[in-house]
């Protein structure tokens, strides 16, 4: 089955070229962003502009910071509804989006923080548009909002059709400003998103074409835009990566390489795409033999070898900073067997498997 509400406009003036759908949205708009990068991005002063074209009011919402908290969430639904806001606008990385996506969801259904994952209690949201700012997470394109419990430091991920962005705005320009850490780890972010396409249990043939063009695309674009910043063509293409990345865990999600990482950042606060860069040599070998001919094609495909990804990968020295400990190992293998995208997976991960894997770290 393949379903996707978000209508996309991806390229050079994508926020303008949005004018007529944010005209239909409302007159009021809280605009959900972290600390600097809207700004930074040029992606604020383009949304000011054809909002102010359009006569529709904002309100500002910055709080969201990285991997965002349930009680950033309530403090962005009481602004909302204070001021009567009719939609919202993320603006920046997978953590305003997913924050914005739960302001949305839990403002409309009057939900109490302890309610936000309790996706059955989900019956409308407010629109929401998307506009983002980062080459990663694909979030415009998905039904998740990725969270954090603060007090279990547990972050987890729920997903609901409403969830979808109504707009997503996709300029590649916004990434020009990204730092080298984070165009390396959203790429990885995005590569990993692909690759789970391809491992999922609900993979489809429909989605492959998205996945192999998006690595292609990651393969040969990260190095360049590594090397050179400014490189508004490899932007362009690793911000259509992330987007094809979106679109395909929106329709497989994502596996236990996804799940295997969340405690990495939640407890030794590792950024979300190394964490999967850290685990993806191993993810990949524990599930070749369950997707072989998969893997096969799409090397073939990509004219390397999977030794050849291998080198690829560890050209970004990607690794841990420190060693993880027996007890944290011991207390997260059961929050990682419990984790909903673990039905995903083409073999059945046992305990002993992620115990190895944390071990190999
Ligand atoms: P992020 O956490 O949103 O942002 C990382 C850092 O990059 C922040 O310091 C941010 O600054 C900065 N930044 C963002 N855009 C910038 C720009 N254009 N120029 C300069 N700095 C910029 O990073 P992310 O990797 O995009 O999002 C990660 C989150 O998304 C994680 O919580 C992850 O679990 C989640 N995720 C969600 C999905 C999904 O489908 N919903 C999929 C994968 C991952 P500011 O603080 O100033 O904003
Ligand atoms: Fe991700």
């Amino acid at each position: 089955m393949h379903y996707l509400p978000t209508r996309i406009i991806f390229g050079e003036n994508a926020v303008r070229r949005g004018y007529v759908y944010l005209n239909q949205l409302g007159k009021k708009a809280l605009l959900v962003t972290g600390k600097n990068s809207a700004r930074q991005s040029g992606a604020w002063d383009d949304v000011l502009s054809v909002l102010n074209g359009l006569k529709i009011e904002s309100v500002l919402f910055d709080e969201v910071r990285e991997n965002p908290v349930l009680k950033i969430v309530m403090a962005g639904v009481e602004v909302f509804t204070q001021n009567r806001c009719d939609f919202l606008i993320g603006i920046g990385g997978g953590s305003p989006i997913d924050a914005a996506k739960a302001i949305a969801l839990t403002a409309a259904n009057g939900l109490t923080q302890d309610r936000i994952y309790d996706t059955s209690a989900l019956k409308k949201t407010f629109p929401l548009v998307a506009i983002p700012t980062t080459s990663g997470t694909g979030t415009e394109a998905t039904q998740y909002s990725v969270l954090t419990d603060s007090a279990t430091l547990k972050k987890a991920g729920f997903g609901h059709d409403l969830a979808f962005p109504v707009l997503a705005l996709v300029d590649p320009k916004y990434t020009l400003s990204l730092s080298e850490k984070v165009t390396l780890h959203t790429g990885i972010d995005a590569l990993s998103h692909l690759l789970e396409g391809i491992y999922s249990n609900k993979r489809t043939p429909l989605i492959f074409p998205f996945i192999f063009q998006g690595i292609r695309l990651i393969i040969k674009n990260l190095p360049s835009a590594l090397e050179n910043p400014s490189d508004l063509a490899a932007r362009t293409a690793l911000s259509q990566a992330s987007l094809y990345g979106g679109i395909t865990i929106a329709h497989t999600s994502t596996t236990l390489q996804h799940s295997i990482g969340y405690p990495l950042t939640s407890v030794y606060g590792v950024p979300h795409g190394l964490a999967n860069g850290i685990v993806m040599r191993q993810i990949m070998e524990l599930y070749y033999p369950a997707v072989k001919a998969e893997l096969d094609e799409l090397f073939s495909f990509l004219q390397m070898s999977r030794s050849d990804f291998y080198s690829w990968l560890d050209s970004f020295q990607m690794h841990m900073e420190t060693k993880l400990t027996p007890d944290f190992i011991e207390a997260k293998i059961p929050e990682v067997l419990a984790s909903r995208n673990m039905a995903n997976n083409p073999i059945t991960a046992s305990d002993q498997d992620i115990r190895d894997l944390y071990h190999s770290l």
